[in-house]
């Protein structure tokens, strides 16, 4: 029930009580009553009037002014009020505080657009995507601030289902994909994001397509016309067929390394990241690619064997060999005759390093940082005459990174190069009982 019953029977007694008196002292006595019961009636309600506006005055933050009847429960109602609106309020400022954390979290630039396009908010990340400064900015056009045509164009079509890819305003090297989202009454979110990396994966996808393409046209290519010459000849003579024969054998080989090198690029790309933990036995490993290096050399060159530790490497042994194998076939391809090849093990401030020292034509400064990447060549058609993929030192650096390794190449042109693949000290597995001292031993 309200308490409207309470001033109601207050005014019923003090009626009462001046009629009781009308009727035994005479009118002048009940109405003196009356008239001092409700002054003292209407004192009473003014000092609480009173009371209240000092409690409110204070903002209600004290607790409400304590009171029996009609003003103790305006006070209590009251204060009960202002507890939960005030309660409701700090919810509010905490799910709006968290609200705005995981707005600046995101890596995302989000800006908030009014109905007329201007800037209410933007969070962190498009300071760094856009250049916009959440403080400087509110309340300007976004077009004065993005001026690109694209952007304007975008801006004004209003539809909701476009997506826009444009330079960032802040750093031209940085791509950005825009996306605008309705939002509240007449406001817009507009959502940016960076996708410069998926959009160089995406290059190099398509590089990576045509560059098979162009290398795979070629020999099939070739190996086609002659089959077609072949076909067209009547009585081919015993000649013709061994010299065509040998050509298209070569081609076919030329598809086959191919072939090979992408199934090892593929393989290595979908193993996973940790690498079998083998125990390399690396002299031994090392004889064995000198004699790959003698056998590919047919006697060319000059190889020469320097196992300065006997230490071994941990490591997977399959891997390891295919990445040292592609570094001396290197050497021995890009090395004119009679120029010289060493293969070193050795441990260099604790760290195990393979290398190949070669004194072949060398390579120019400027093709160093790019020499891993895949097709990568320095001299196309000379990687092709001596039965290069351009994909050996992608293969390289990639088993390296597997075994979290690095890749040294130090060349000077005319001189030579040397190729070194430098391994963290916890892949050394020292050397036990007699093989302990290390040997040096020449080759040729
Ligand atoms: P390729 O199959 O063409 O040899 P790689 O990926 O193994 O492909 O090597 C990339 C390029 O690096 C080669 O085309 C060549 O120009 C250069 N290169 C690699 N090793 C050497 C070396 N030892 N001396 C000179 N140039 C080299």
């Amino acid at each position: 029930m309200g308490f409207w019953w309470r001033p109601l029977i207050t005014l019923s007694v003090i009626t009462l009580i001046a009629l009781v008196l009308w009727a035994g002292g005479g009118e002048a006595l009940a109405f003196q009553f009356a008239a001092a019961a409700l002054l003292a009636y209407l004192l009473r309600q003014l000092w609480q009037e009173g009371r209240l506006a000092r409690w409110l005055e204070q903002g209600g933050d004290k607790p409400a002014p304590s009171d029996i009847g009609v003003w103790g429960d305006i006070f209590y109602r009251l204060e009960k009020l202002q507890k939960r609106q005030s309660q409701s309020q700090s919810e509010l400022a905490t799910a709006l505080g968290r609200f705005q954390h995981a707005a600046e979290a995101v890596p995302d630039g989000i800006v908030i657009l009014n109905e007329q396009d201007r800037i209410e908010w933007c969070n962190p990340a498009s300071r760094q995507l856009l250049g916009l400064d959440a403080e400087r900015d509110r309340g300007q056009f976004i077009h004065y601030l993005m001026r690109q045509s694209d952007f304007v164009d975008f801006l004004e079509a209003r539809d909701f289902s476009q997506q826009l890819t444009i330079n960032s305003p802040a750093h031209r090297d940085i791509k950005l994909l825009l996306q605008l989202v309705p939002f509240g009454a007449e406001q817009k979110l507009l959502m940016v994001r960076d996708i410069t990396e998926l959009e160089r994966v995406d290059a190099m996808r398509r590089d990576f397509v045509a560059n098979v393409s162009h290398e795979l046209r070629t020999p099939l290519t070739v190996v086609g016309g002659f089959v077609e010459t072949l076909n067209d000849l009547d009585k081919p003579t015993d000649a013709d067929l061994k010299h065509y024969f040998g050509i298209m054998l070569n081609h076919t080989r030329r598809m086959q390394r191919l072939l090979d090198d992408l199934l090892t690029l593929s393989r290595l790309e979908s193993s996973p990241n940790t690498v079998a933990e083998e125990q390399v036995h690396m002299p031994e490993l090392m004889r064995e690619l000198v004699r790959e290096a003698e056998s590919l050399s047919r006697g060319r060159h000059v190889v020469r064997l320097a196992i300065d530790s006997n230490d071994w490497l941990s490591g997977s042994l399959q891997e390891l060999q295919s990445a040292f194998s592609n570094l001396v076939s290197n050497a021995v391809r890009y090395t004119p005759e009679g120029g010289e090849i060493a293969l070193r093990w050795a441990v260099l401030n604790g760290q195990p390093v393979f290398s190949v020292v070669d004194t072949g034509e060398g390579i120019p400064s400027e093709h160093l940082p790019r020499l891993t990447e895949r097709f990568y060549r320095i001299d196309r058609s000379r990687s092709r005459e001596t039965g290069g993929t351009g994909l050996g030192l992608a293969i390289v650096k990639h088993i390296l990174t597997r075994h979290r390794a690095r890749l040294d190449i130090q060349s000077t042109p005319g001189k030579g190069s040397t190729f070194s693949a430098i391994f963290p000290p916890e892949r050394l597995i020292p050397a036990q009982g007699e093989e302990q001292q290390p040997r040096l031993s020449l080759v040729k």
